[in-house]
């Protein structure tokens, strides 16, 4: 294969296209030269979109996209030191781009130093053979194919290989990337890979990574399309147990996790769920039978941010009193509203995956179709212009008032006025 200019033209969508075809005329400008590598190389190989562009730049990433920037609206962080630079489009679509570069690693697990160098080099430092193919962009040789560490072959063979002896030690995030692709492709790792990644386990390799690094790469399994399958591999390499210390990964786990998935794939198509982030589900899935004390040490060691931390301890310490209240029957509408009114919408997709039974799935479809929004006009303002003395009379009345509405007693802003002249009088 020499050129990829027909799979761009027919895989991507027409805006991805325009976008790829305006910032190779934007190098040209510049006298860059700008190529496509890595996941959207691969991506685009098997057939798929990726809207998550990583460019090499010959010449400097930074200034390439500063001179993008005064054409084309957007945000821009750069990093000067490293000679890279993240553009993110109005549409969501995210170029990141480095300048093509020698890396040597001083010391295991270091940072790298950072040296002008070319295509070649900058690929070789990458993880797998399947992401080091390339694509150029810049108009006189658009579309051109770099293939030089046998990645096409790899690709095709469905293989995952590391390119070097030493590229799990270098940098053990590799191992989870390995297993993530692995279970995301159905590939296999190949065999002296796959040694080399057993024995950097061994050796406890990833000892020397940073937290932050660490579960930064370890969410990410929470957004492939099968995270249970990844887990499991951890279990089976014997690696869950130190990503994830007084946790076992059981068969009762597996299956949470598979349904969880499950229930994922439906309401990612209708939408009544629309405000949770996948690592607070996930990990109030994982963490759901642990202590008080061990679900807020995993905040910590997992680096949780403070809105992540709060909702997944609602959850752990609320789900056990809800969910036994959301079978009876007997629930009416304001009964169910203040049930759930506070519990994030991880809580509520756990719910479901925790209790089969279908009065709990009813009653949280029921709150957030109908009872969610259902609220009264009145206010406190309203209250305080009608003359009424504000204390804690006004939170009693709004509460009233806001129970009637639920129940369906009244509607409408004369009747809420009504109702609410009626409680003052008696
Ligand atoms: P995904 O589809 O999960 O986004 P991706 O391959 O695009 O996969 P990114 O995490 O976006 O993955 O990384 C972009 C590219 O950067 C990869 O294709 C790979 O070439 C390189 N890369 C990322 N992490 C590492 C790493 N730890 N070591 C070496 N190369 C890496």
């Amino acid at each position: 294969m020499e050129n990829l200019t027909r799979q761009i033209n027919t895989i991507l969508s027409k805006e991805l296209q325009a976008l790829i075809y305006f910032l190779g005329r934007c190098s040209q400008r510049g006298s860059y030269k700008i190529y496509a590598v890595g996941g959207f190389v691969r991506d685009l190989l098997l057939g798929r979109e990726n809207n998550d562009i990583d460019l090499v730049v010959d010449g400097s990433a930074v200034d390439f996209a500063r001179s993008v920037l005064e054409i084309m609206p957007g945000t821009l962080r750069c990093y000067e030191r490293f000679g890279t630079a993240t553009l993110t489009l109005p549409r969501g679509t995210v170029f990141d781009m480095v300048t093509a570069r020698k890396e040597f690693y001083a010391a295991p697990g270091a940072l790298p130093t950072v040296e002008q160098s070319t295509l070649r080099n900058d690929l070789f430092r990458r993880d797998f053979t399947i992401n080091t193919m390339a694509c150029a962009l810049n108009p006189l040789e658009f579309g051109k194919f770099y293939n030089f560490f046998g990645g096409l072959k790899d690709l095709r063979e469905g293989i995952i290989r590391v390119l070097y002896k030493l590229s799990f030690i270098d940098d053990p995030l590799r191992i989870i990337r390995a297993i993530r692709f692995e279970q995301r492709f159905g590939f296999r790792i190949e065999k002296e890979s796959f040694s080399l990644l057993k024995k950097a386990i061994e050796n406890r390799a990833w000892e020397k990574i940073s937290k932050e690094r660490l579960y930064k790469e370890v969410r990410l399994v929470f957004r492939e399309p099968k995270p249970s399958k990844v887990l499991a591999r951890f279990a089976e390499l014997n690696m869950f147990k130190n990503i994830f210390p007084r946790l076992t990964f059981s068969r009762e786990l597996k299956n949470r996790l598979e349904r969880l998935e499950q229930l994922l794939a439906e309401i990612l198509i209708e939408k009544t769920f629309t405000n949770w982030s996948y690592s607070v589900l996930f990990l109030s899935a994982l963490f759901y039978d642990l202590s008080e004390h061990d679900v807020r040490y995993f905040c910590y060691l997992m680096r949780l941010k403070r809105k992540e931390r709060q909702n997944l301890l609602y959850v752990w310490e609320n789900l056990p009193i809800v969910l036994p209240q959301l079978k009876n029957r007997m629930t009416g509408a304001s009964n169910l509203y203040f049930l759930l009114e506070k519990m994030p919408e991880e809580g509520l997709l756990l719910a479901m995956v925790l209790d089969p039974d279908l009065l709990v799935r009813e009653g949280i479809y029921y709150f957030c179709k109908h009872l969610l929004n259902k609220k009264p006009s009145i206010t406190g303002k309203d209250l305080l212009k009608a003359g009424l003395e504000p204390g804690p009379i006004y939170n009693k009345i709004l509460t009233k008032l806001h129970e009637a509405v639920l129940e369906g007693k009244i509607s409408g802003r004369r009747e809420e006025m009504e109702f609410v002249n009626m409680f003052l009088k008696g």
